[in-house]
């Protein structure tokens, strides 16, 4: 690990920290506010507005009124779509800042966030505003002298939920098809991270999205749950953890409210002999290192076939210890430190059991420095199957080298979790890898490659990983209803 120094950047001004509820930007109405800390040295970069259940009442009335009187669902689709290109050519103009803003709440080093999160999320706001005037219906043949059609309306007011790992990124994800089929949003961000959301937020007024359409309330699980059980929203989206997942389940239970859930994985990355093992040793560090291991798709169980594990350990070896730490700002860093001191102790905590399950770390395995949330790149091997580390989401830097032994035996053990996020192989040989894209239970297969994402293919995941799926087309039927209508033909 190198330890990087020299800042190139600077930290951007925070412009907001209210809350927005039909189009007012305003005080939580308790006046409590929570910080926002900085990963790299623990202090406190703003305090922002921590919404109530009151909150959420008044930002449901705003959403509610723009959705059923207001400009938005009256409005024709073409215009939302030209709305929502307005807001993605704003963002674009403000990449600069909105990068840095993200570096800066999250950690992340802010070459990711601009050759990552930044043109990924304007490229999702730009792929929905071409949907929001092709959501059609069908003309069905039935029985009987009759005209059958389908509509596909908004779904209403929708609740949105969001994680801090891709805080800018799954804002968009989330915006972009609910905005597309005309329905209005309460967003959630996460208390760690909710800097970007709340400039987005800005810049779609700027953009001209009317009054009420879009609420943004920031706060913790309590904001999150008041939302869930208010019975004024017709929909939760929400991405994070399975067991946050099943408490929103209960809740949603009594108003019976659409879900969709993107949730986390222990998704396999598996290397056959014959594959080309620079290019997997590449995509196995992106895999799992990218984005401080905070991806809901690491490739954390890291399966390499036995006549090449030991060479390929070696150059993992070679390319984790090559990992630049450091300021975040810094355009040289490749990792920042983890998002919080809870992410950051769950972590170490993770390391000690791996060590004490008899896993052998091969390098990395502490803390890097001795201010911020910093984890050094961590390799285990000698790694089962039963271990902790082998069958646990630890959301951090931390990769466990498994050996297998041909087709059949990695296809048991690739299903063998209940997540169901993503999976990659790396092969030269077609038929090895149609074979195991097919019988590996995840959402996402990635082929030689590994976390390429495009607003226009769908991802999710099956088993305990989610409900639904996000991005493509796939996402507008989580924000639309399917009206069906009859007409006499005399
Ligand atoms: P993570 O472990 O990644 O922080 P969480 O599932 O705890 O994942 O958090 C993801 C989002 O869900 C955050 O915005 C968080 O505030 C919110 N959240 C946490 N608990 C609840 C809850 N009971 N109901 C609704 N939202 C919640």
């Amino acid at each position: 690990m190198v330890a990087t120094a020299e800042a190139k950047f600077s930290a951007p001004k925070i412009r907001q920290t209210n809350m927005l509820i039909n189009g007012k930007w305003v005080e939580s109405r308790s006046g409590k506010r929570f910080k926002t800390i900085n990963p790299v040295n623990e202090t406190v970069i703003a305090e922002v507005a921590e919404g109530d259940p009151a909150d959420v009442d008044a930002a449901v009335k705003a959403a509610r009124a723009a959705f059923e009187s207001g400009p938005w669902s009256k409005m024709d689709a073409r215009d939302r779509g030209r709305l929502m290109n307005k807001l993605a050519d704003l963002m674009e103009a403000n990449l600069d800042e909105l990068a840095a803003l993200e570096s800066l709440d999250n950690g992340k080093p802010i070459s990711d966030a601009r050759a990552a999160d930044l043109p990924l999320s304007i490229d999702c706001i730009r792929y929905y505003a071409g949907w929001a005037d092709k959501l059609t219906g069908d003309t069905i043949p039935i029985r009987g002298n009759y005209f059958c059609y389908t509509r596909r309306e908004p779904v209403g007011v929708v609740g949105q939920i969001i994680p801090w790992n891709f805080p800018l990124l799954m804002a968009a994800w989330k915006w972009g098809p609910a905005l597309a089929a005309g329905c209005t949003i309460i967003m959630k961000p996460a208390e760690q991270t909710p800097l970007t959301c709340l400039r987005l937020a800005e810049l779609a007024q700027e953009a001209g999205i009317p009054d009420g359409v879009i609420n943004v309330i920031p706060g913790f699980g309590a904001t999150g749950a008041a939302m869930v059980k208010h019975p004024g929203i017709d929909k939760i989206a929400f991405t994070g953890h399975y067991e946050t997942a099943q408490k929103i389940m209960v809740d949603a239970s009594t108003t019976l409210k659409r879900l969709t859930f993107e949730l986390g994985g222990k998704s396999p990355n598996v290397v056959f002999a014959d594959a080309d093992l620079d290019a997997a040793v590449a995509g196995a560090e992106f895999g799992l290192f990218f984005n401080q291991g905070q991806c809901c798709c690491a490739g954390s169980r890291l399966f390499v076939e036995q006549s090449v594990h030991d060479k390929f350990v070696d150059k993992m070896l070679t390319s984790a210890k090559a990992r630049r730490l450091g300021d975040p700002f810094d355009p040289n860093t490749t990792q920042g430190p983890q998002v919080d001191s809870d992410q950051f102790n769950k972590i170490m905590s993770y390391i000690d059991k791996g060590k004490s399950e008899g896993a052998k770390c091969l390098t990395g395995g502490s803390r890097f420095g001795n201010k911020g949330y910093f984890i050094e790149p961590t390799i285990f091997t000698g790694v089962t199957d039963e271990m902790a580390i082998a069958k646990d989401e630890i959301f951090g830097p931390v990769m466990s080298i498994l050996p297998f032994q041909g087709m059949d035996e990695i296809i048991t053990r690739a299903n063998s979790t209940h997540y169901g996020l993503a999976a990659a192989v790396w092969t030269k040989d077609v038929q090895k890898a149609h074979r195991f894209a097919a019988s590996v239970r995840a959402g996402t297969v990635w082929v030689n490659c590994y976390d390429v994402f495009d607003a226009a293919a769908p991802f999710g995941g099956f088993k305990m990983s989610g409900m639904g799926r996000e991005l493509g087309a796939a996402a507008l039927a989580n924000y639309t209803e399917s009206k069906t209508v009859t007409m006499s033909l005399g």
